[in-house]
């Protein structure tokens, strides 16, 4: 089914099938439901304050304001029965119980980041149990560890550690209003992948309620479900309260630029040579080449500009050294650099102008929500040259800066990592990974049909450049159009296998065996989570 039809049927199938339970809670349950948690919570006298309901007048700032892809934000998107924004532990092991005891889907939201909105949509009764105010972040340094906890953004967790320390950081997202729940969940990366890692390759221990209400811990919860969160997906093992993470080393004077070069300016022969060098980069240079059209004449003449957008862990001059050497077409000259802290290259990074207080990174909604769909792919064999001039083509045929395509090297520590070590597999042979991007600012079905129609058949144009069988992808760049659980939620293996060999290649099998243990009656579900094998 077309993505578009996908969602318009989602929401007649909401108001149409779903209509007669829905209203049934709305009249008698609410209160139960409320009864329920308070009889569950240690704190029985806050529990009230802390649970939305349509009926409350900030329901719809509480749901709306961590909502990322607009898309999803629109009056006929299917809402919650009630949120709960837990302060305790025993706050989500009540939502955990009393959605069990009526029968009620439950999403777990943290930054509210999903592409398809998956933490705060569904197709059956749900009600969101969202981590807002769990984000505590305490930073040890003599230690070099931090407990986090799932709601905080990245951005808080940088400035947390910037706060005590000028020489340790962490390796995770790139963009601050990332929730840590939903993207330590599925991996996480950002500038210093290849010298770290991802950030689930630096989590150390963590405490989760499972689809029980227990609350474990890395040692009770035992090893193999230890494997399965670091990677396997948000939303199908349980809720993650919070994570430890070690903390990285990172020098006090880090460089970076941003240089652009048109078609004119021989950008084809640069990014195809950017693919060449990639893996054999030293591993504290982060080198990712953004790409896009715009038109560059008065008549509209189109052309494409990469943007080579650059970390280097440590001062110019070594920098230098190694652009001269490694990829001297692109002639990167000391103008071109700047250096700063580490938390100031996390400011860069996120484009925010220089000068601003470092509290921007503790705001939690960001400003520039778009409408959008993105997809990924991982590259294995450089693109010949023909083939990425039939990808400006076809980036010629969508809106003007509409399109874009992230390209990210992997090599480094990326590739030290074993495939089965944790399930994000994407490790040694994959030269780069591409984030397709299209977004826009028209709310139109008509506008959002055409712009998913485009990179849906970008997409296919790209198949014979990529990671084939299976033709890899990213589960934090979740994109439903690989495959879905079907719609009554009841999930088999091998419909599951079509999307879940994809993001995890053989690690889906294990994925499996571990949700069949842990939550057997498949309590935590939705279009794309890991099912059980009896379903
Ligand atoms: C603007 C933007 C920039 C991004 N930049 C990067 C980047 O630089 N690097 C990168 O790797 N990714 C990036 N991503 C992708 C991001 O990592 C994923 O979307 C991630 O899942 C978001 O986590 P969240 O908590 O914000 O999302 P949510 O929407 O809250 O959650 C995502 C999924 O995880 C589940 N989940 C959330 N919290 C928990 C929890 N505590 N326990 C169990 N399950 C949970 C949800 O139910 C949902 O299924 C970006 C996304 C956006 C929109």
């Amino acid at each position: 089914m077309k993505m578009q039809n996908f969602i318009m049927h989602h929401h007649l199938a909401c108001l149409l099938l779903f209509s007669g339970p829905l209203l049934a809670f709305a009249m008698n349950t609410p209160e139960n439901f409320l009864q329920c948690l308070s009889l569950h919570s240690e704190n029985a006298t806050s529990i009230s304050k802390l649970v939305y309901t349509p009926i409350n007048s900030s329901y719809s700032s509480v749901l709306d304001i961590t909502i990322q892809n607009l898309r999803f934000l629109t009056p006929s998107a299917p809402k919650p029965l009630l949120i709960v924004t837990p302060l305790h532990v025993s706050h989500i092991q009540a939502a955990i119980i009393c959605s069990r005891q009526y029968g009620v889907q439950m999403r777990i939201r943290s930054g509210g980041h999903d592409y398809e909105g998956l933490s705060y949509l569904s197709k059956v009764p749900f009600v969101i149990v969202d981590l807002v105010n769990l984000r505590s972040i305490a930073v040890d340094v003599e230690d070099e560890t931090a407990w986090v906890q799932s709601g905080a953004t990245v951005g808080e967790l940088y400035y947390r550690i910037a706060e005590k320390s000028k020489t340790l950081g962490f390796p995770a997202g790139v963009c601050p209003t990332v929730g840590v729940g939903g993207h330590f969940s599925g991996g996480g990366y950002g500038t210093m992948l290849r010298k770290y890692g991802l950030a689930i390759d630096n989590v150390i221990d963590a405490q989760l309620v499972d689809a029980q209400g227990r609350l474990l811990d890395r040692e009770s919860m035992g090893e193999d479900l230890f494997w399965a969160i670091r990677g396997g997906g948000g939303g199908s093992f349980g809720v993650v309260v919070s994570w430890k993470v070690k903390l990285v080393p990172v020098p006090s004077t880090v460089t970076v630029f941003t240089l652009r070069r048109t078609l004119e300016q021989h950008a084809t022969k640069l990014v195809h040579q950017w693919q060449l060098i990639g893996n054999e980069l030293p591993n504290d240079l982060f080198m990712r080449v953004i790409l896009q059209s715009y038109n560059s004449g008065p008549n509209g003449t189109r052309t494409m500009q990469a943007s080579f957008n650059t970390l280097y862990l440590g001062g110019v001059n070594a920098l230098l050294e190694v652009t001269r050497s490694s990829f001297p077409d692109l002639n990167v000259t000391r103008q071109d650099c700047t250096e700063m802290s580490w938390i100031e290259s996390i400011f860069y990074f996120a484009g925010f102008p220089s000068g601003e207080p470092l509290e921007v990174l503790l705001n939690r909604s960001s400003n520039t929500k778009l409408f959008f769909k993105h997809k990924s792919d991982y590259v294995k064999e450089p693109i010949p040259k023909s083939g990425l001039e039939g990808m400006w083509e076809r980036f010629f045929e969508e809106d003007e800066g509409m399109a874009q395509m992230i390209w990210n090297h992997y090599g480094g520590k990326m590739a030290e990592i074993s495939e089965s070590a944790l399930p994000f597999p994407h490790r040694a042979g994959v030269l780069y990974k591409i984030q397709h991007i299209t977004a826009w600012t028209d709310g139109g079905n008509e506008v959002a049909s055409k712009h998913v129609s485009w990179i849906r058949s970008f997409f296919s144009y790209m198949a014979r450049y990529v990671s084939k069988s299976p033709r890899e992808a990213y589960i934090n760049y979740r994109d439903l159009d690989i495959g879905t659980n079907n719609v009554k939620g009841d999930t088999d293996y091998k419909r599951a296998s079509a999307w879940g060999k994809k993001y995890f290649k053989n690690n889906f099998d294990r994925l499996v065996r571990v949700k069949t243990t842990v939550d057997p009656s498949n309590f935590f579900q939705h279009e794309q989570s890991i099912p059980p094998f009896s379903f």
